[in-house]
């Protein structure tokens, strides 16, 4: 049986940088990664994160999962199915942890928090536990592994933004890129594991964000998303001046990097979200105009039970202003639960009735999975039957799709804005791009190139895509 080496909060506070045991570099043979990503863009962006510190620390990276020293699991722990997904995976590793008894398998991310030690007792494939604040402590941890021991760092942090790391792009289309912005949640919505996960939340240097976004257009970048749990509440304090930067401040910011440079951003959130931020979208063309405002539900007694400290009429008034202030064309996307604790079909049919307000272009819809340890799971029972949970997920899907459809023929005969992203998935000779509404639009080449800007008339649509032609 190997020993479990678990670092105390004294000892890891004793390493101001990462440190890697003498063991690792033994062998001459540089020890190669291999980093899959589940789950949201944050996750996808922390992998560029922990790729650039294992390269500054000696490691080299694969896409071949044989020829990986370490595959290393990117994790989500918001849904049950996310987990299980992980637990699957980590199970056809077997055969090559079989071939290969030298091979770390390492677990990262939400998953990693939540569970823990308890991740290595149930996975026994699992040899290295990293939570989201640990990132530059992996360099040490795979040391412990070559040593014979397993590793575990899931301590939380009240400061770590990797504000100093520059990601390494992975699976990079070389012209949109993540940027995070701040890390952790402080709400507390009661289905919610991410609080328990990713911890309080902090915000990154205004000056290390505007760094990254420069170096990103210097390297041919064209398009940033701005990422964080509720972008809305970002706020840096420069220790100096103790001048306050908010999220409509930021945007500014990077808003004047380039005209050529591209702002997304994502998520907001309804409590938050103010008309300073909308009217700065409105002052920038190059902020897209495009919000994801998710919702959750539609119905008020559900959203106080959700804590999601806002109410239908507010959610309705903060999409009039999007209107008001962005226009008819800003493309509004949302989050919606089905089958949250004690919902009615009253209730539910209210979040039917407020999609049928919003008109959403977008959304990501989901069955209520309960997660140990949050709110809800220990307040509210899980009473809606699955087969009810899945009928209504099926009709806000079905009525999304309706309005996706109504969304995208209102965009017919008009000319777009388009960033060309890469072939289309049908046709070499189509390219694909994103319009401001961040609708993917497919066109026949016209000369242009990866990276361009080109002006596209929209002649058709289906009700995930726009098909137009270049002008
Ligand atoms: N911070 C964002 C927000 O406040 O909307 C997104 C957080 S979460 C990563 C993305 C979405 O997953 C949530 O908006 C919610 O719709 C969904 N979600 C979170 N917990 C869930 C649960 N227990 N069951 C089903 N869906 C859940
Ligand atoms: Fe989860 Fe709510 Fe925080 Fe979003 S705002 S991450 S749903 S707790």
């Amino acid at each position: 049986m190997q020993e479990l080496k678990v670092l105390s909060k004294e000892e890891l506070q004793g390493l101001d940088s990462p440190k890697i045991s003498e063991n690792f570099f033994h062998s001459d043979i540089q020890k190669k990664v291999y980093i899959e990503s589940y789950g949201c863009q944050m996750n996808f962006s922390d992998s560029e994160i922990v790729t650039s510190i294992l390269l500054e620390n000696g490691f080299g990276t694969t896409s071949s999962l044989e020829d990986a020293d370490a595959i290393l699991l990117n994790t989500c722990a918001i849904r049950d199915n996310a987990e299980q997904k992980i637990r699957n995976r980590l199970k056809s590793f077997t055969h090559l942890k079989k071939n290969n008894p030298q091979l770390t398998i390492g677990v990262l991310g939400c998953m990693a928090e939540r569970l823990k030690v308890k991740l290595i007792e149930e996975e026994k494939i699992v040899d290295l536990v990293a939570g989201p604040d640990a990132y530059r402590d992996l360099p040490r941890l795979m040391g412990e592994i070559e040593a014979g021991n397993k590793a575990i760092n899931v301590f939380l942090s009240k400061e770590e933004t990797y504000g100093n790391i520059e990601p390494v792009r992975l699976h990079t289309n070389g012209v949109t890129a993540f940027v995070s912005i701040m890390r952790g949640c402080n709400n507390m919505c009661s289905f919610c594991v991410v609080p328990f996960t990713r911890g309080r939340e902090r915000s990154r240097d205004v000056h290390s964000i505007i760094r990254e976004c420069e170096n990103l257009l210097a390297n041919g970048y064209k398009e940033v998303t701005l990422l964080g749990q509720n972008v809305d509440s970002y706020r840096w304090e420069n220790p100096d001046t103790n001048e306050v930067v908010n999220f409509a401040n930021l945007l500014e910011a990077v808003a004047q990097v380039s005209p050529e440079l591209r702002i997304r951003f994502s998520t907001s959130h309804p409590k938050d979200i103010t008309d300073e931020v909308l009217y700065t979208m409105a002052k920038y063309e190059n902020i897209c105009k495009n919000i994801h405002l998710p919702a959750q539900s539609g119905n008020n007694r559900i959203l106080q039970l959700m804590n999601r400290t806002y109410t239908r009429e507010w959610y309705m008034e903060r999409i009039d202003s999007i209107r008001r202030i962005l226009g008819e064309d800003c493309g509004i996307s949302h989050d919606l639960i089905a089958g949250f604790c004690s919902e009615t079909e009253e209730e539910h049919q209210d979040t039917l009735s407020l999609m049928d307000y919003v008109k959403y272009d977008f959304g990501y819809m989901f069955a209520y999975s309960e997660r140990p340890g949050t709110p809800a799971e220990k307040k509210l029972e899980d009473d809606i039957p699955e087969p009810v949970k899945k009928r209504r997920l099926a009709e806000i899907i079905d009525l999304q799709r309706k309005h996706s459809e109504i969304r995208n023929k209102r965009m017919v005969g008009q000319i777009q804005k388009v960033l060309v992203e890469g072939d289309s998935k049908r046709s070499k000779e189509q390219h694909f791009g994103r319009n401001d509404s961040n609708k993917i639009v497919v066109f026949d080449k016209k000369g242009e190139k990866v990276g361009d800007y080109v002006t596209v008339k929209i002649t058709s649509c289906t009700t995930g895509t726009l098909i137009g032609e270049i002008v």
